[in-house]
């Protein structure tokens, strides 16, 4: 090895040496999913077979018969690969399939699918918000990464308001020159603490001051909604969003993004948007496995209707318990923990000695004194599975002396 090699390493090895010197260093848990056995794996590093409590396939979809046999089709039928960019020989039949599926479940005119729902936040907002002039974008202060990145991405304006606030955010566009174009970019259900945004009186002032909406619904898509068409459809309000965002890789079970809105907004991102532009489409088989999910989520309840049965009894069999866990209207269950050291002990704890893997979530994932255990039960969690969880965490609870909720 040279030198100058040997130095870089040694940069790349004290940067790392910082993140584990304060907690934030990420472990990552080496499993092998058995499709038919969800939410049980098998763990390699501690070879034995465990369950799964921090999925964010909520509702099994990856391993659901109808979306499996789609995918082998597919693959038989056309092959591993797209076989280019969308616009030079990638653009196959599921893909168009999918993308008007995707513009019918959120009753808009149009959708584009991106290669993950990261890159469709980062291209839509990176593209939209560079290319009109004077844009300013207001940002939930919880957006995720993806979409922040995107922002600044675009090098327009972007006023960050206080998250779910309406208050601030009004304060904000009050402020600004009424011709200048807008845009609020915000979530639906918020990944960590599991709250929902003020939707409807996000809207209203998106029309009051005339700016754009553009909602992230990644975590609710599938999920929520008679169709599953996310929080928008569940309240009647996915016509007064300028642009819904989700993903195929959590509800539905699968791999990619997209957006969907008007037909000018999506053949515009579609025609301006380097990060679609430049990268090879998604196989064919992703898109039919991930239409076969989306059509069969849209005509069941049953999924939906035994997730959110499970969340109800595994909040109630921690409260029983003792066990303290933020309160919020979605599936997912903060139970917290407050100190980043603990947090990795109690999950090292869980694992080891009761086969619940459930990953630490530290800084800077979440603020410092906020570090938690995530849990996202499932349709596929069985009663004896979410009590025994309970029972191991109660056991944990007491013999670290950790405190009772009151
Ligand atoms: C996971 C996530 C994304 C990115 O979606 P992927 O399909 O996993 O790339 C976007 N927004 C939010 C809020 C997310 O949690």
């Amino acid at each position: 090895m040279t030198g100058a090699a040997t130095t870089y390493d040694d940069y790349f090895q004290r940067a790392l040496d910082g993140l584990k010197a304060d907690g934030s260093y990420r472990h990552f848990a080496e499993l092998e999913r058995q499709a038919g056995r969800f939410p049980k794996a098998y763990h390699h590093g501690m070879g034995r077979e465990v369950t799964v409590w921090c999925s964010n396939d909520y509702l099994g979809m990856g391993q659901h018969p109808s979306v499996l046999s789609a995918m082998h089709a597919s693959l038989d039928h056309s092959g591993a690969g797209a076989g280019g960019t969308r616009n030079i020989s990638g653009t196959n039949h599921e893909h168009v399939e999918l993308e008007r599926e995707l513009a019918d479940l959120h009753g808009k005119e149009a959708a584009l699918l991106f290669n993950s729902g990261y890159l469709s936040n980062w291209a839509t907002l990176g593209t939209i918000a560079a290319r009109m002039k004077d844009c300013v974008v207001l940002s939930d202060a919880a957006n995720h990464a993806s979409m922040i990145e995107g922002i600044r991405h675009s090098r327009a304006e972007k006023q960050i308001f206080r998250h779910n606030d309406v208050a601030d955010l009004e304060a904000r566009l009050k402020a600004l020159p009424r011709d200048v174009p807008k845009i609020i970019a915000f979530e639906s259900v918020y990944s960590m603490d599991g709250d929902i945004a003020p939707i409807e009186e996000i809207c209203d002032l998106a029309d009051r001051y005339g700016a754009m909406t553009y909602l992230d619904e990644v975590h609710a898509v599938g999920l929520y909604g008679h169709q599953g068409g996310g929080v928008a459809e569940q309240r009647g309000l996915s016509h007064r969003l300028s642009v819904i965002e989700g993903t195929l890789g959590k509800g539905f079970g699968v791999v990619g993004g997209y957006i969907a809105g008007s037909a000018a907004l999506c053949d515009f991102v579609r025609s301006f948007a380097s990060g679609f532009i430049f990268s090879t489409a998604l196989p064919p088989m992703i898109a039919a496995g991930a239409l076969a999910s989306i059509r069969h989520l849209r005509g069941s309840q049953d999924e939906r209707e035994r997730h959110q049965a499970r969340v109800a009894y595994l909040r109630a069999a921690l409260d029983r318990a003792g066990i303290p866990h933020m309160d919020n209207p979605s599936h997912i269950v903060p139970v917290m923990v407050g100190d980043a050291t603990r947090c990795r002990a109690l999950s090292d704890l869980l694992l080891s000695r009761f086969g619940h893997y459930i990953q630490p979530i530290n800084y800077p994932t979440v603020a410092r004194g906020t570090e938690r255990l995530r849990i996202t039960p499932g349709p596929l969690h069985s009663t004896a599975d979410i009590d025994d969880l309970v029972a191991a965490l109660a056991a944990l609870w007491q013999e670290q002396g950790m405190a009772a909720a009151a």
